[in-house]
Formats: structure tokens, sequence, C-alpha cells
């Protein structure tokens, strides 16, 4: 077993202690050894508590384009987010401007995963613009009138990405269909913004 492995499990039983999640398995070991004659069920209300996906993995695969750099992640693995996990991907989407690291909001990830299982592929977004530190935004809004002032992509809440062989209009509409937050067409620059602020729609 690698160390890395090993202190991921380790971290993994650490966050399940802290949560309360460790009462899961035993709800699951009742409900596996559950009689299937009457007179022994658990009552119906502690199995009302499991929750119906037990056990899910969300797996992405990203290329920045500014920095080269490609990860392969499972972000997402039981009822949790991965913390080591998520420290990579932070670590890939930080603001390619200045090399500042911020923690990217969890749903985006999320979003992105349900976007992509829309589309029904597996491929890697590749990412142009993820994070941006108020200084790299203000830069990039002196030459753009499409930054915005107060830009999600400086909450970590925002991506601008695109799917190598996937028309940006198709990003564009399973990304309208999973209502996860604002989206934007840019065809021209061929990209799609997506962020988990408000659900709106720009762009054409
Ligand atoms: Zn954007």
């Amino acid at each position: 077993m690698s160390k890395q492995f090993h202190s991921r499990r380790k971290f993994l039983r650490t966050l399940s202690g802290f949560t309360g999640l460790s009462l899961a398995p035993n709800a699951f070991s009742q409900i596996n050894t559950m009689p299937l004659e009457s007179g022994h069920e658990q009552p119906l209300a502690s199995a009302k508590k499991i929750p119906l996906v037990s056990h899910q993995e969300k797996q992405l695969d990203f290329l920045h384009l500014h920095t080269g750099e490609s990860l392969s992640t499972t972000f997402f693995s039981g009822n949790e987010f991965v913390a080591t996990e998520m420290s990579e991907v932070n670590y890939l989407l930080r603001d390619h401007h200045n090399g500042e690291v911020f923690t990217m909001n969890p749903e985006l990830l999320n979003l992105l995963y349900d976007v992509r299982s829309a589309l029904g592929t597996q491929k890697p977004f590749h990412v142009i613009s993820a994070y941006r530190s108020p200084a790299t935004n203000e830069k990039l809004r002196k030459n753009s009138n499409k930054v915005a002032k107060k830009s999600l992509h400086m909450q970590g809440k925002a991506i601008d990405i695109r799917i190598p062989g996937v028309d940006v209009k198709d990003i564009h509409k399973a990304a309208l269909a999973v209502k996860g937050g604002g989206v934007g067409l840019y065809t021209r620059s061929d990209f799609v913004h997506l962020d988990v602020g408000r659900v709106r729609r720009w762009g054409k």
C-alpha cells in the first residue's frame, strides 16, 4: 500500500469520525442481515435515514491550457469530497497569472461533473480560466469589457472551459439543462463560462 493511499484512508476515517458518518456502516450491516420474515426487522424509521446512494465516486479530468498541467481526480468518494484531491484541484485551478491558489467551491466540481455526465462524454475539460485573484481580475478588466468587477472567478465559483471535439453550443445547452448556476456562451472565443451563482444565461 502506498503511503499516499494509506494516509488518505486515515484521513477519511478521521473525517467520518467528525461528521458522524461512522453510524452508516452499522446501519448497513443491520439492513444486510435483516431477516426476510417479519418479526425481527429494524423499525422503518431507522432504515429511512440510509441514503439511497451508499457509495458514489465522482471523477473529473482537466487540462489547463495556460499551464499545460493535467489532472485526473476522484474528487468525491463515499459521502464526502476528498480533501487531498480537492487540494490538487485548487492548485490546478489557481490564478495562472500570479500563481495564487484559492479554495474552489466544491459545488463547481459537482456542476462540472453533472455537465459532463449530461453530455455523455469522458473527455477532459480544457480550462481557459478558473480562479482569478483580485489583482488579475482588475488587470483583465482594463483590457476587456467582458470581465465583471465582482467576477465569481474571484470567489472560486466560476470556470471557463471547453471540451475537445464537443461544440461549445452543446456544452452550453447541457449546462443550461443542469441549472446549476450561470452559463455564458462565448462562441467567438470558443468557450463556456460556468459558475455556481444564480441560475442565469448570457452570450451567443
Ligand atoms: Zn468566466
